[in-house]
């Protein structure tokens, strides 16, 4: 879609940027449940939650909600056990984000006498925290007029300055957080930043840009928004194929392993072996996930209890019982596989 030319810039004019979109998102603001809260720690758990999970993904089965039933602040956290820990995790992919979560936990209570610093740059400084989350506890909690970038404001900003250079390079950060940290507010954060970030996610959207009615429509220089923002060449997808065992024993147990590694370290899978170990084996199943660059293809065949082929050097495999595994960490694709096959044996 092309557009004119802006009459008026942000940065030139930004007392009446700023009251134009907060007018804006004072009438349409959307009512996420923690926009309802200025609690740092329930405001830290969502913007963790939030990385690389959709709003829409977390609404959906009450997410945040159910973590924070769980465990409803510091101390339930920090003391919870990695295996609980990782069960209500589950789903959400990408654990270390709750592992780093309750290391913030433990930090906040030893060395901060349990109340978060509001200061971004102190912020910063705790386990799994970068400069977007940092900014987004200290704006949404305290209010303190601070920039946040992500996805969606990097977007409107791009777009607002018809910026054409890849934004996934250190000078596009640099200007981005420049653009953000020229535009808050002094009062008022709060409202400004939730406003940026709700405008990336309404009327700025990647696909089919509103611009007829953009609150900040008048301020935009890009003629050309959906070709904005561009980036550097995407890494290449990695096809990756996974064969895995499924070894029951009468009493219905079934032998699991424990992943090792630093993205799912702890969760519990089917054991895996190589092709060659399996290739007598009968195949009962094959599904397909994703997890970062790879596309896994994951092969899932029967194996006796009398024939399990030598497991790998250091892994570690239990048999648990069918009754046990509710109650076991577990990545989403090998939950889902297991429940398939159990279900098919009834
Ligand atoms: S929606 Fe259109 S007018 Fe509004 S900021 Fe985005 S590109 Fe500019």
């Amino acid at each position: 879609m092309h557009k004119p030319m802006a009459k008026r810039t942000p940065l030139r004019n930004v007392r009446a940027f700023r009251s134009a979109i907060l007018g804006w998102f004072h009438e349409q603001g959307r009512d996420y449940p923690w926009r309802r809260t200025t609690d740092p720690y329930a405001i830290l758990v969502s913007e963790i939650m939030l990385q690389q999970t959709t709003v829409a993904a977390v609404l959906q089965n009450r997410r945040f909600e159910r973590f924070l039933a769980t465990f409803p602040d510091l101390a339930t956290l920090a003391t919870a056990s990695e295996a609980e820990l990782l069960r209500e995790w589950e789903g959400l992919g990408y654990y270390n984000r709750v592992r780093n979560l309750q290391k913030t936990a433990r930090v906040v209570l030893a060395e901060h006498n349990g109340r978060f610093p509001s200061d971004p740059i102190l912020l910063a400084t705790l386990p799994g925290i970068g400069r977007y989350t940092a900014g987004a506890v200290a704006s949404f909690a305290f209010d303190r007029s601070t920039p946040i970038v992500d996805a969606n404001i990097a977007r409107v900003l791009t777009r607002l300055f018809n910026h054409r250079a890849p934004i996934d390079t250190t000078e596009s950060r640099h200007q981005l957080w420049s653009w953000a940290d020229n535009l808050v507010p002094p009062q008022n954060a709060r409202a400004f930043n939730s406003a940026v970030m709700e405008l990336g996610q309404t009327h700025c959207s990647a696909r089919v840009p509103a611009c007829l009615d953009c609150p900040v429509h008048d301020f935009c220089s890009t003629r050309n928004p959906a070709s904005l923002p561009t980036k550097k060449p995407k890494r290449k997808t990695m096809e990756v194929i996974e064969h895995v065992l499924f070894i029951q024993k009468r009493n219905g147990s079934i032998l699991l392993a424990q992943e090792g590694g630093s993205r799912r370290n702890g969760l519990w899978k089917l054991p895996e072996r190589s092709h060659h170990q399996v290739a007598d084996f009968p195949h009962l199943a094959t599904r397909k996930y994703s997890i970062t660059h790879h596309r896994v293809t994951l092969h899932i065949h029967r194996c006796p209890t009398s024939q399990v082929p030598p497991k790998p050097v250091n892994s570690i495999e239990q048999f648990h019982s069918p009754q046990a595994l509710a109650a076991l960490p577990m990545a989403s694709p090998f939950r889902q596989a297991l429940l398939a096959l159990m279900e098919r044996k009834r």
